[in-house]
């Protein structure tokens, strides 16, 4: 599941990374549940991937928005060549290493 951070201090909606507030720097905030649904706003393409993840390029990661308020950046599992503006994604995984995963929903 795909979990959110609602600041205490500014109100303001983060993904929970464990991390203060990436808007006023408080660590005091309410887990919120996401809905894992978004909304491509645009894509980079991956070509040539540092290190470690050399091998899985090309890959794409996108700019979405969360039906919440909420934008993030995550790895794409899809064909790059495959994706649209404004498509709908859904949350697929969570991984230590890549953040979060979404697919084409
Ligand atoms: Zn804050």
């Amino acid at each position: 599941m795909l979990q959110g951070v609602r600041c205490h201090e500014c109100g303001k909606l983060s993904l929970d990374a464990g991390q203060p507030c990436p808007f006023c720097g408080s660590q005091d905030g309410s887990l919120v549940a996401l809905s894992g649904r978004g909304r491509l706003l645009s894509w980079t393409v991956i070509r040539v991937a540092p290190g470690r993840y050399a091998a899985e390029a090309p890959y794409a990661v996108g700019l979405l928005e969360l039906p919440e308020g909420l934008r993030l950046t995550a790895r794409l599992a899809a064909d790059p060549e495959q994706l649209t503006a404004g498509q709908a994604v859904a949350f697929a995984s969570l991984d230590p290493a890549r953040g979060p995963i979404f697919t084409p929903a």
